[in-house]
């Protein structure tokens, strides 16, 4: 048995009043971002001027500060539960340590800005809810938070209600949020699981996930991609055609928006639950599994929606897997990022120079390989551990930790694999 941090989500099914509180509540913890946002850049201000003031940088000060100042910024607090602004100021404090550390250099990856203001409809609608009255009801349709009272849920949420009964769950936190236009409520759980430590499972599976299928594995098998989600993807394209057509600002416009929204949602929740099908089959079968490392900078903001779901998807795939292999006792490799999984033949361990995304299928120009260029990378996947196998690595679970623990000597030979043209196994 081991104490493992969980998160259960569910749909919720508000009425119109809820609705209305649990809108008020993230717009509180909005507010609340947005003034100590202020005020910190007040305060930097003053002191840039010479005074000697205290800046709130934490959590705690900025409590302190909004407690004092709540009455005259917001005579309206007390309509939404402490917790709102709590969750806000929160997310600052973090945003803040965030940039610090990042200027500091203790922080690895992209240098991080000064946070910006939240604005609304832009901003995630979210507010986290630690102390109160928070839980899951024995009707296992409902859950109970604070000042928003009792919320009917969706689904049922049995699975959590039976693991609080039983004594090996509790609930640490509670987080309300919005997508498109339903609401949710994620439990973050401090759960007692089995965790199999012994590794009698010999099995290396390299695994790369795609936008044609869901995804690829070494063994030549593929995972199709759900057939709900061919729907989604088609409707997406429509509704992406019929925005750009739209004025600005037009109410035609926003009706578009929200309803590409909802088909976003659905798609994202479609191929998620296949994926969580795939992760958990891959982790129950296999001692070691071998995935891409994430090139995070060059999602953001790319205009290609083929090229951003398949981002999406290896990101969900690698989230999945970094729990799911901890507790089914078995190893997550990561591949470095300068690997060339997709470029390398599998077979002589030629690297091909460019290859376009359009490009499905690799022909090694050195020794004739033609197969499927993600079956391809799937199988160079795999053989990188072959290299590693006795060298020790840790199991590299949760996000970042990749960080700290970048197998260095792998990624030297890899760099330049073209140096040595013999197959590596
Ligand atoms: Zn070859």
């Amino acid at each position: 048995m081991a104490t493992v941090t969980q998160a259960y989500r569910f749909a919720l099914d508000p009425s119109p009043r809820q609705r209305r509180a649990l809108a008020s509540h993230c717009g509180a913890a909005r507010y609340a971002y947005n003034w100590g946002l202020q005020l910190v850049q007040e305060r930097l201000e003053q002191r840039r001027a010479g005074d000697d003031i205290e800046v709130p940088w934490t959590l705690p000060a900025l409590r302190w500060e909004w407690n004092r100042a709540k009455h005259q910024v917001a005579p309206w607090w007390a309509e939404n539960s402490k917790e709102a602004y709590s969750s806000g100021l929160d997310g600052l404090a973090r945003a803040l340590k965030n940039f610090s550390d990042s200027k500091a250099g203790r922080r690895q990856g992209r240098p991080v800005r000064f946070p910006r203001p939240k604005k609304k409809g832009r901003a995630r609608d979210a507010c986290r809810f630690t102390t109160g009255q928070i839980k899951v009801l024995e009707s296992r349709k409902h859950v109970q938070l604070p000042r928003i009272g009792v919320l009917k849920t969706h689904e049922s949420t049995r699975k959590l209600a039976r693991r609080i009964e039983q004594g090996t769950a509790r609930i640490l936190t509670a987080t309300i949020s919005r997508t498109a236009d339903r609401w949710f409520v994620s439990f973050t759980v401090e759960a007692q699981r089995h965790v199999q430590t012994e590794r009698e499972k010999a099995a290396v599976v390299g695994v790369d996930a795609g936008v044609r299928h869901l995804a690829v594995l070494s063994t030549g098998m593929v995972i199709p991609n759900p057939h709900a989600l061919e729907g989604s993807l088609r409707r997406l394209r429509r509704l992406n055609r019929e925005l750009a057509r739209r004025r600005p600002g037009s109410r035609r416009g926003s009706r578009t928006r929200q309803r590409l929204a909802r088909v976003h949602a659905r798609a994202a929740n479609v191929r998620s639950d296949a994926m969580h099908k795939l992760t958990t089959s891959l982790a129950t079968l296999h001692g070691t599994i071998v995935v891409e490392q994430l090139n995070i900078a060059g999602m953001v903001r790319n205009p290609r929606l083929a090229r951003a779901i398949s981002d999406t998807g290896m990101a969900e795939l690698r989230r999945q897997l970094g729990y799911k292999t901890t507790w089914y006792g078995c190893r997550l490799v990561v591949a470095d990022r300068f690997y060339p999984s997709s470029k390398t033949c599998s077979g002589c361990g030629w690297v091909k120079a460019k290859l376009t995304l359009a490009e499905r299928t690799f022909c090694c120009e050195v020794c004739g390989l033609v197969l499927d260029r993600d079956l391809n990378a799937a199988r160079n996947l795999a053989r990188l551990v072959q290299h590693v196998a006795q060298s020790g690595w840790e199991t590299q679970t949760a996000r970042g930790a990749n960080r700290k623990t970048q197998p260095a000597g792998q990624v030297a030979t890899k760099r330049e694999p073209s140096s040595s043209g013999s197959p590596r196994a």
